[in-house]
């Protein structure tokens, strides 16, 4: 592993799902069980899809963690957090969220890079294999709304030129935004329409050596 995170409080309650021999267990609060049910839901979709199209889900456990956190998410090796406001079934943010969130694990985890020099590598992978959920779980038309989100993105910023492969402190906090997580996304989706799937993948290995 190669991050280390701690959480704790004396609120947590925890709620758990079993997905193809791994154990999903979700910390919050015991009001929020509706929403992390809701995640766990999200989560096991998640790890049955990016198992199928990258590789199988390394460890026997994942666990999520509602915090204050001001991200909507963020990743850790086999821990997930969340931030605790969107932990509720109905929110908007929930599902691309987790589904973000659990992608790290196949794409900054078990391929690993460096995340303030390369940040495409696992940010932008990680938009593609988010838009990659959509599209196996609900079909073309369903992905629609999380493609929509990736253009927007970079919509935002005007659709500048600006190169997806700079470090993070070349970017203002618009730019990482529109070119890294909207931009990148679309240009691994662009390469996957090139170049096919398999292909991709050997691509994608290529990069990360
Ligand atoms: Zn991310």
């Amino acid at each position: 592993m190669r991050d280390f995170y701690l959480a704790a409080s004396p609120d947590y309650e925890v709620f758990t799902k079993e997905v193809d021999g791994v154990t999903l267990r979700f910390y919050t609060r015991d009001y929020l069980q509706a929403g992390a049910e809701s995640a766990l839901d999200v989560a096991a979709r998640a790890i049955e899809v990016y198992g199928k199209r990258y590789a199988p889900y390394p460890y026997t456990e994942l666990d999520f963690v509602s915090t204050p956190t001001y991200a909507l998410g963020i990743e850790y090796p086999g821990m997930i957090a969340i931030t605790e406001w969107i932990v509720e079934p109905e929110n908007f943010y929930l599902e691309a969220t987790v589904a973000h969130e659990v992608g790290h694990q196949w794409f900054y985890n078990l391929v690993g890079n460096d995340q303030l020099d390369d940040p495409w590598l696992d940010e932008s992978l990680t938009q593609f294999a988010t838009l990659q959920y959509f599209t196996d779980t609900y079909g073309q038309s369903g992905s629609a709304g999380f493609r929509q989100d990736l253009e927007g993105r970079w919509n935002s910023i005007g659709q500048e030129e600006i190169p997806v492969g700079l470090p993070v402190k070349e970017y203002s906090n618009e730019e990482y935004s529109g070119i890294v997580y909207g931009r990148g996304g679309l240009f691994f989706e662009a390469l996957r329409e090139e170049m096919g799937q398999g292909n991709l993948m050997i691509f994608i290995k290529l990069c990360k050596k």
